[in-house]
């Protein structure tokens, strides 16, 4: 067994010849690059690519089988230039007949796989060219398919108040899901804006492993959360597993944004403009009741939980980590700079040691990086779309 750096959830914005998969994204997004940036720059071995269904994108992945640049595993996955694997798939909204719309994230083994829930998608979507996100399913329809296509389906984002299950649809997954179907679900994606310590709270959660992914739409964001997987080697077969926690691998540490940066910590009143402070939990605006308020995880979690915050069982532990691009004072420049000296950002935040990387950019931002490990900066909570701070 071996331990991997995996993250599940990246998206493609362009196809190589330049279509737009998928608006609000980077252009340089594409497959290729992805897997390129992953390879060499931050150093993952295990990528989930969403979007992946659209036909642009399933022909960027046949011409790199075809040159030779990805092969094809039979245990599932494509393996990029020898040692990362792309797994690929979707990430699809579905609307519930009571209200409230959610993403989830589904994964195929092989190319054939992809292009048959393509075309089945197709019946499902208005473009799944140019949009494969946005379905006419619920979600209880939508993990039906997924796990007759013999896919892997994570909820995504599942906390978040824009199409996170939790956030958007229901109190607990038993009024969204038939019960055979809640078994099928292979692991909750925590989001950027909550942590282990914070879902442990639901107990219906019990048995689901939990994500910490990225949710990058640029490729410096890849990475930004992460985790460490125990694995016998890489593919899709095994990726399966150790989300099941079956036959000794699993998932063995979670990475992720201390998520009071995340971008829906707190309750936000979209007409103040402003995160509403004060006590937990926070559904109204403390100015005017009838403003429109963007509850916060946080508080969406208060309101929910079945349970105390202090009863995370034996789950994994959650490393918190600050990504470079948050540090104040550090721009594209200075990260590049570092990444000439150190290999991989991952080596930045985790392992290179402080006077060299003052020696690199100086003590301030040597500081910050060391700080960060040690879960010692001093932040400012995010919320309404706005990510948290560092506070200089
Ligand atoms: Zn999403
Ligand atoms: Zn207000």
């Amino acid at each position: 067994m071996k331990e991997y750096f995996v993250d599940l959830h990246v998206h493609i914005g362009r196809s190589s010849d330049g279509h737009i998969i998928k608006r609000a994204t980077s252009n340089d997004l594409t497959f290729e690059n992805i897997a390129y940036e992953a390879r060499y720059k931050k150093g993952i071995n295990v990528i989930g690519v969403v979007d992946a269904i659209s036909p642009y994108v399933i022909r960027d992945m046949e011409r790199l089988l075809d040159e030779g640049e990805m092969e094809e595993l039979d245990d599932g996955g494509f393996i990029y230039r020898g040692d990362l694997v792309m797994i690929a798939g979707a990430e699809i909204e579905t609307r519930e007949p009571k209200g409230g719309n959610a993403h989830s994230l589904m994964f195929f083994p092989h190319l054939e796989t992809i292009k048959d829930f393509s075309k089945e998608m197709e019946k499902h979507m208005t473009n799944i060219y140019t949009n494969s996100l946005v379905s006419r399913l619920r979600l209880n329809e939508l993990a039906h398919l997924v796990k007759d296509f013999g896919g892997i389906f994570i909820l995504a984002h599942a906390f978040t108040p824009y199409k996170g299950i939790y956030g958007s649809c229901t109190d607990r997954l038993s009024n969204v899901f038939d019960k055979e179907m809640i078994e099928s679900i292979q692991a909750v994606e925590l989001g950027l804006s909550a942590d282990t310590y914070m879902a442990c709270q639901i107990s219906e959660l019990d048995g689901i492993s939990f994500l910490s992914n990225s949710d990058a739409h640029s490729l410096p964001k890849m990475g930004r959360e992460y985790n460490i997987m125990r694995l016998k080697g890489l593919s899709f077969r095994e990726l399966l597993l150790g989300l099941k926690e079956e036959r000794g691998r699993g998932i063995i540490a979670n990475y992720g944004l201390d998520p009071r940066l995340g971008k829906y910590n707190r309750s936000f009143c979209l007409s103040c403009d402003r995160i509403i402070e004060g006590e937990m939990p926070i559904t109204e605006c403390d100015i005017d009741s009838s403003h429109r308020v963007l509850v916060g995880v946080m508080d969406r979690l208060e309101i929910i939980a079945d349970r105390d915050i202090d009863c995370h069982m034996d789950r994994p532990k959650y490393h918190y980590q600050v990504p470079l691009e948050f540090l104040p004072g550090v721009g594209p420049k200075t990260i590049e700079k570092l990444i000439n000296r150190f290999g991989t950002e991952m080596d930045i935040l985790h392992n290179a040691d402080e006077e060299e990387i003052a020696e690199v950019v100086g003590e301030k931002i040597a500081g910050f990086i060391v700080s960060a490990r040690q879960g010692k900066l001093s932040l400012e909570h995010g919320g309404g779309g706005i990510y948290g701070r560092v506070k200089d």
